[in-house]
């Protein structure tokens, strides 16, 4: 064995204890620490043909590259939507790395059946019933992604052709509906040989995100005659977590043949908080659902979940026939079920989360997250400089510059606030925007206040253009 890897075996549990150490002052330092620190990136270094160990490296690490990423796991960023990890999902994740366990295949362990407890868990939280089977996949892309390529399977089906056997082409033209759909949606129509330009951009109500029912219906109409229709409904759009009315969305299956995803990558959480259920009314109803746990769950990257209630045709496109693997069956591997064969079993983050806080813990996350944004909210609404975009329906707050919101400005403001909060860019309307997305379980009142107070003096500080 070569000489540092043997002493890396030996000092195995000093080394832990030190990585221990450092990750625990690294969570100390959340609250202080730069949220997007200036220091440039370090330049890249050639592959050293020595290596130093583990002790070394880590020290490497702590100079060359900590200074410089992002305190993303910090109650103060706030782009995108990204959530931390609650200590137990961490230590979840930490013990998935120990086991290291490859769960694919039935033929070990029971790696399988911890990540079917924690789907049931999970359709619980949503309000889903046992008709909707459940898939750990890396992201809410790959989600929706799995659950649309389930969905071409379906339109096969409806048209007597399998394009898992006989490819995209035996189809014919596929429409997929959608309001204000997320980038990923064209991503997998991309991927699936559907194509980004099959997706048809459905009306809006005025001023929401959410799709206007009656233009979905003339579409459906439009496009009656080209066979079934695949319908994205969007439970929490990006911009502004607005929500498509999927009960309605689903009474149109009484006139028209379709096909419906939910993306709920984050919406679904809005199950927990009694007072926001009903935004996902008839969510499980839906076809397949996509839901990432790594934004509002709090587990540590990268973590979603497909749910689908035609997992016959998900095994269909996916099944992966080899002499060593196990039969598909009544209860498939997860290697019959998702793009890639080996399988994290991250599933454990979630399993050791919801069982650390239960339904109750995470509920209380999810109405802080909301009380969060609304305080900000709030806020930006009292603000002359700024103007709020549209109401808060949920966890975001999508507001501008009352005066020249281009978004040159916007970058200037965005800069001058990075050390105290992170904003991500995005454009609603017509008109540039920033966007603050609440879902890290460390976020509280005072974080708030301590934001609002740096938004006031970075408004002062802002040149006209
Ligand atoms: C984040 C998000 C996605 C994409 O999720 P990834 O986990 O980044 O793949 C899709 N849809 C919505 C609504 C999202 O918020």
């Amino acid at each position: 064995m070569h000489p540092r890897l043997a002493e890396d075996r030996e000092e195995l549990p000093k080394l832990l204890r030190d990585v221990q150490r450092h990750a625990a002052s690294l969570l100390a330092s959340l609250d202080e620490r730069d949220v997007v620190p200036s220091p440039p990136v370090p330049p890249p270094t050639p592959l050293p043909a020595r290596g130093v160990g583990l002790k070394a490296t880590l020290e490497e690490f702590a100079e060359r590259w900590e200074p410089t990423l992002s305190a993303s796991a910090g109650p103060r960023y706030l782009g995108f939507v990204t959530g931390g990890a609650t200590p137990a999902a961490l230590a979840g994740d930490w013990l998935t790395s120990t086991w290291d366990l490859n769960a694919f295949s039935s033929l070990d362990g029971a790696g399988q059946h911890l990540e079917r407890e924690t789907i049931t868990w999970l359709r619980g939280l949503f309000g889903l019933s046992d008709r909707h089977h459940g898939t750990f996949v890396s992201g809410a892309t790959m989600s929706t992604t799995v659950g649309l390529a389930t969905a071409r399977e379906w339109l096969g089906e409806r048209k007597g052709v399998s394009p898992a056997e006989d490819g995209v082409g035996a189809l014919g033209p596929v429409r997929v509906l959608s309001g204000a759909a997320h980038s990923s949606v064209s991503k997998a129509l991309s991927v699936l040989g559907v194509g980004r330009t099959a997706l048809v951009p459905v009306d809006t109500l005025p001023g929401r995100e959410a799709v206007d029912i009656a233009a979905l219906e003339r579409a459906l109409r439009e496009h009656q005659a080209d066979g079934p229709c695949l319908v994205i409904a969007n439970a929490g759009t990006v911009n502004t977590a607005d929500f498509d009315d999927v009960l309605a969305i689903c009474a149109l299956r009484e006139r028209y043949d379709f096909w419906l995803h939910v993306d709920a990558a984050f919406g679904a959480f809005a199950a927990l908080s009694p007072d926001h259920a009903h935004l996902v009314d008839g969510l499980d109803a839906a076809d397949s659902v996509c839901v990432d746990l790594h934004k509002w769950l709090n587990v540590p990257y990268d973590s979603a979940v497909q749910f689908t209630r035609r997992r016959d045709l998900q095994t269909a496109v996916f099944q992966n026939a080899a002499a060593y693997l196990g039969p598909l069956g009544d209860t498939p591997d997860t290697a019959h079920l998702t793009p890639e064969n080996s399988h994290r079993l991250r599933a454990i983050a979630a399993w050791f989360t919801l069982r650390a806080y239960g339904r109750d813990g995470h509920r209380e996350i999810v109405e802080r997250s909301i009380a969060c944004a609304r305080t900000l909210g709030d806020a930006v609404d009292a603000m002359p400089e700024l103007r709020l975009l549209a109401p808060v329906h949920l966890n975001v707050a999508c507001f501008t510059l009352a005066e020249e919101p281009t978004a040159e400005r916007l970058t200037a403001l965005t800069d001058l606030l990075a050390a105290e909060v992170f904003l991500t860019p995005t454009v609603l309307d017509g008109v540039p925007a920033l966007r603050a997305a609440f879902s890290n379980w460390r976020t509280d009142e005072p974080d708030i206040h301590r934001i609002i107070t740096a938004l006031q003096k970075a408004l002062h500080k802002l040149q006209p253009s």
